[in-house]
């Protein structure tokens, strides 16, 4: 990109701020950082420098030779459901880092710190029929062709004016190169070791061998003892919770069994359906969470990722 004299580039900003981005990822720091002047750009680039770093690893594994990343943001995947039952937990088990690149979305869950977890979705960008503010609390709403649709909240104020634009001009170019790629669902989700995209309802990876979880397998764990599937989930915290509650619900029923006032036998069964209750739902629950990503059985593949861009 041919500068203007005297005018200032993001490259320099960055250099200025005495930050370095990784030499072994291409950056658009053009469209990563369009404005360089006014108040909270200095933070706003620390702060997106600090992201990559803690993604840096993840991300160099992920990405083919020669793409570029155009932008990278934080939100929160936000579910009624889950914000309903889980409440602030929801907020922590469902943090996302947005990657646009020039070929693809990337997603990567991280915890809130933005430290990557296991799981990692793809979109082509023809797969994104609607990217967009929802009227409601400053979130973005993502439709897919797929009719699968998501909501992030969370998005900083840029971001959501900066993701839409990147999104159609990458949109535009696809429609250009007639490029759409076929997929098994709109929003792919890629293999833990090997980067490679596990097909929908595929539970082993046909690239590296990896096995993964079945929800089904992690719902039942959560059935016969609520918080199990959380914990293989790698929700810990969710987990430790879930049991703290778990076994304040076994002091309420020891308690009402042990009452005078109330007939042993009643006591009982009333115990029963709470408990009955409580590990149905836990699994419900557990399952719709499960089904979002891929949850790696131990122990991981050894895998060796072979140089492409060599071959060619
Ligand atoms: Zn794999």
């Amino acid at each position: 990109m041919a500068t203007i004299p005297g005018k200032m580039t993001a490259a320099q900003k960055v250099a200025d701020l005495g930050l370095q981005f990784p030499e072994d990822i291409q950056w658009n720091l053009d469209t990563m950082f369009p404005k360089l002047k006014g108040m909270g750009i200095k933070r706003e680039i620390k702060q997106k420098h600090a992201m990559i770093q803690k993604l840096h690893a993840q991300l160099a594994d992920t990405l083919y030779p020669d793409e570029e990343i155009q932008y990278v943001g934080k939100g929160v995947q936000v579910k009624f459901s889950e914000q309903y039952f889980l409440g602030i937990w929801a907020h922590v088990i469902n943090q996302t880092v947005f990657v646009l690149t020039n070929v693809r979305l990337l997603m990567f869950h991280t915890n809130t710190k933005g430290k990557p977890h296991h799981s990692i979705w793809m979109v082509y960008y023809s797969q994104i029929v609607k990217f967009k503010k929802s009227p409601f609390f400053g979130s973005m709403v993502m439709k897919l062709k797929d009719k699968n649709k998501f909501v992030f909240s969370g998005f900083k104020g840029p971001d959501r004016k900066r993701m839409p634009k990147i999104l159609a001009e990458m949109n535009e170019q696809y429609s250009a190169l007639d490029f759409d790629p076929e997929v098994t669902q709109s929003r792919e989700k890629l293999c833990t070791v090997c980067k490679q995209v596990v097909p929908k309802d595929v539970y082993k990876c046909n690239n590296c061998g990896q096995a993964y979880w079945k929800p089904s397998e992690i719902a039942l764990r959560s059935l016969i003892f609520p918080s199990w599937g959380d914990w293989i989930m790698g929700h810990r915290g969710l987990a430790i919770a879930e049991v703290f509650g778990y076994v304040m619900t076994w002091i309420v029923i020891i308690a009402l069994v042990m009452s005078p006032e109330m007939e042993i036998t009643i006591a009982a069964g009333f115990g029963a359906v709470i408990l009955i209750m409580a590990h149905l739902f836990d699994a419900i629950l557990t399952r719709a969470i499960a089904q979002k990503g891929l949850t790696p059985r131990q122990p991981l593949v050894r895998y060796e990722k072979v140089n492409v861009a060599g071959e060619a």
